[in-house]
């Protein structure tokens, strides 16, 4: 489970990782009701579903966790997502904000936590190169960015991607170790 603030690589990091471990991991594709952003694709970053579709699958109890998070929008953990990666033999690998991290952290036996961190004005700006969310929503993150860093004690492991090279190869030495003393990639 890779959690930090927004801004911090947590996406580069995790797909460069899925490189240096062929096999091993698989991205849990979560859902989420907020808006497409050019570039991403349906079922591959998110399951990009309506308002009603999520309250529907809120009912159905079909989400380990979820939250609502900037500008309302709804993320959740699909179950199903869980269960296929884990009967494939992988280890799943959730991107999660911090307080949906801090419920699979205590509601998930065996899960590996790792806050992905990096220093304020590099997370301000990597929001503002992405400038896909609004000048408002942009403040908005920057500001719970400054909170969420106040919680990087709670998890399990810290990486500081300071450099996306080094940060990996942390990571990939984290998850190697993991994967050799727990069960969490076994169904
Ligand atoms: P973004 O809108 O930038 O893709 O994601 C915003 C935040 O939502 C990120 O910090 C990401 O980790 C988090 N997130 C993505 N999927 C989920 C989920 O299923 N549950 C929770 N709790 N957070 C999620």
């Amino acid at each position: 489970m890779i959690t930090g603030p927004s801004g911090a690589g947590k996406g580069t990091l995790e797909r460069e990782l899925l490189r240096l471990l062929p096999g091993q991991l698989e991205l849990a594709v979560s859902a989420t009701t907020r808006p497409r952003r050019p570039g991403e694709e349906h079922g591959r970053e998110y399951w990009f579903i309506s308002a009603q579709e999520f309250a529907r699958r809120v009912d159905a109890d079909e989400f380990l966790e979820w939250v609502e998070y900037v500008s309302g929008h709804r993320y959740g953990t699909l179950r199903a997502e869980i269960d296929r990666i884990r009967t494939a033999g992988r280890a799943p690998m959730l991107d999660l904000e911090i307080e949906g991290a801090l419920t699979v952290r205590d509601e998930v036996p065996g899960s590996v936590t790792v806050f992905v961190d990096a220093p304020l004005h590099e997370l301000e700006r990597r929001l503002r190169e992405r400038a896909t969310e609004s000048t408002g929503e942009i403040h908005e993150r920057v500001d719970l960015a400054r909170r969420q860093k106040e919680h990087a004690g709670e998890f399990d492991y810290v990486v500081l991607n300071d450099d996306l090279g080094r940060a990996a190869s942390e990571l990939a030495g984290i998850v190697r170790r993991e994967l050799t003393t727990a069960t969490i990639s076994r169904p």
